[in-house]
């Protein structure tokens, strides 16, 4: 196959790739200058910092592309960060979640995807898209392993604010696994916490989702301990664990998203979230699955050794062109499908392999003889 040797031996860097892509995504220092004196929720200037320690800004499309999703959404956020006094290197690295993305191909599926520079801020729905996709991974192995409960408990709602609410109801669950009813019938599990918000009453309400390891649980018996453990609540829920997969998807979702439609409309809800949440963890392993990794690093999720053809910029320029290759990649991403082409395929690889910029005639090197087939 001349496309497996392709891929054998060093891959050179293609000459698109920025130096600062893979740097800590977080710049050292941001002088205060480089926020309008007029607009405080302005946009941070990047031409005020020091340029060693400049993150790439995110052109408009590469922008679009990553954030139109939730483009209302993130504007809100952003702008609440502000007055949740969160520090500007955050802020900044947040308003350039998305910069420099490069499109990249796996040479053995031919599958393409777009590697951007990312923020992974718990509130950026673009990075939470992808801390998702790892949790669910991780969580569907769980579920695979043995019989599992998706269990809900949920506190008494009362008028303390989120962040002391969060704290009583992660006490009280610490309380309940040392409980003996739970000891004898739970092995280990992972938590995840949802919070709402009551706008009739004014009231936060966080919760807690949970797998566990354990024979049947009866909601009664389980209610009981939740009232005896926490002196005031007794509203719990239980259920087997029969569909994996919809299950993982309805408790990663408040990791991928935790805003919830009934308070992230309104910004003096969303900055008090966001300041009582701040440095909070929001789900974790207990138990037997203790030290379980929920959050695995990209590299462990995805061994594959993935190509870079170009940047998005370059792919949207072509594509407008009529460019050959642009379109079939940019197929793929739109589909979410291999590249259905695989002699283009293999040509796209063969450019990303020996560093050839997108939109450079292809020199002699594309025949098959060239890399040895
Ligand atoms: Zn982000």
């Amino acid at each position: 196959m001349p496309r497996t040797c392709m891929i054998e031996g060093p891959v050179t860097t293609p000459p698109l790739l920025s130096p600062t892509h893979s740097a800590s995504p977080v710049p050292l220092a941001i002088p205060e200058g480089a926020i309008p004196e007029h607009d405080p929720y302005g946009l941070i200037d990047a031409s005020h910092l020091d340029e060693r320690y400049r993150p790439p800004s995110p052109t408009e499309l590469a922008t679009t592309f990553r954030h139109s999703f939730w483009q209302t959404a993130r504007e809100r956020a952003r702008r609440a960060m502000v007055d949740a006094d969160y520090p500007l290197a955050r802020r900044f690295s947040f308003q350039c979640c998305g910069a420099n993305p490069l499109v990249q191909i796996d040479p053995v599926t031919d599958e393409v995807r777009i590697k951007a520079r990312c923020c992974h801020d718990r509130w950026c729905r673009a990075c939470g898209r992808t801390k998702r996709l790892r949790l669910s991974k991780a969580l569907a192995e769980i579920c695979a392993a043995r019989k599992t409960l998706a269990v809900v408990l949920t506190p008494k709602h009362n008028d303390k604010p989120l962040g002391e609410q969060l704290t009583d109801l992660l006490a009280n669950f610490a309380k309940l696994r040392r409980h003996p009813f739970w000891q004898q019938n739970v092995t280990g599990g992972a938590w995840v916490v949802e919070v709402t918000y009551n706008q009739k009453h004014r009231q936060w309400h966080p919760h807690l989702h949970v797998f566990v390891h354990s024979c049947w649980l009866e909601q009664a018996d389980l209610s009981a301990t939740w009232l005896e453990v926490t002196g005031n609540s007794y509203i719990v829920d239980v259920s087997l664990v029969e569909n994996v997969g919809r299950a993982v998807r309805e408790l990663t979702k408040y990791v991928g998203k935790i805003t919830h439609r009934s308070w992230e409309h309104e910004h003096d809800l969303l900055v008090h979230a966001m300041r009582e949440l701040n440095g909070r963890r929001l789900c974790n392993t207990f138990g037997s699955l203790k030290g379980t990794e929920l959050q695995p690093t990209s590299e462990e999720v995805d061994a594959r050794h993935w190509l870079c053809w170009g940047s998005i910029d370059q792919l949207f320029r072509m594509k407008d062109a009529g460019d050959r290759q642009a379109l079939a990649i940019h197929k793929a991403l739109v589909t979410g499908h291999p590249i259905d082409d695989p002699d283009l395929a293999w040509e796209i690889c063969t450019h990303a392999h020996l560093g050839i910029l997108p939109g450079d005639d292809p020199p002699h090197l594309l025949e098959p003889a060239a890399c040895g087939a």
